[in-house]
């Protein structure tokens, strides 16, 4: 039987498979995104924080631990057709799960908010999404080798610490 990426028993070759994955990722619906999928969920994740239009979860290959993406429920590829209101909330989401990533019991000195918009800007996942990255003081190797190492952890642990922090911060009123 032919196997994907064979034609005629003819193995492709790597450039053919490159430009077949880069045709099909550019046509990513609702039904095939992961982003999609989890806010669905048809597919896990740990989450910490939602709401009617946002949802916030652990990166599954986190550059430190408390790695958190934060995401519009409705599937927007990009900032292209990202409604602007919508992309608003996600920004205030974000910045609320930075203040809790501070308040949090995880090592945090800093935080950086970080958003991929298209694949020149090494998006990987055409789900808009924002990260927030906590950062230690010198981390700047640690995080080198774990952005080119990056393994999944304890995410479920890191999630609860995230909500703790969240939680802290609803208990002093912010
Ligand atoms: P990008 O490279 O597009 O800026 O970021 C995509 C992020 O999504 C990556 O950091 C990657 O680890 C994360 N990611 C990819 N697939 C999944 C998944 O199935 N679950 C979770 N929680 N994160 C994912
Ligand atoms: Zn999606």
């Amino acid at each position: 039987m032919r196997q994907p990426g064979e034609r005629r028993g003819v193995p492709r070759s790597p450039i053919r498979c490159y430009l077949t994955r880069r045709r099909y990722a550019g046509a990513v619906t609702e039904v095939s995104c992961i982003f999609c999928q989890i806010v669905r969920g048809d597919a896990p994740s740990s989450q910490v924080y939602e709401d009617d239009d946002v949802l916030a979860f652990m990166d599954i290959r986190p550059f430190s631990t408390g790695h958190t993406l934060i995401i519009p429920k409705r599937h927007a590829s990009g900032l292209g057709d990202l409604e602007p209101e919508l992309g608003g909330k996600v920004f205030q989401v974000a910045q609320r799960i930075a203040l809790g990533l501070r308040r949090s019991s995880l090592p945090v000195d800093g935080v950086n908010l970080m958003l991929a918009d298209g694949r020149a800007a090494m998006q990987t996942v055409f789900h808009v999404h924002i990260h927030a990255v906590p950062r230690r003081h010198g981390d700047k190797l640690s995080i080198a080798k774990r952005v080119l190492m990056r393994r999944p952890t304890d995410l479920d642990e890191a999630a609860a610490l995230v909500r703790e922090g969240l939680d802290k911060l609803a208990t002093e009123g912010r």
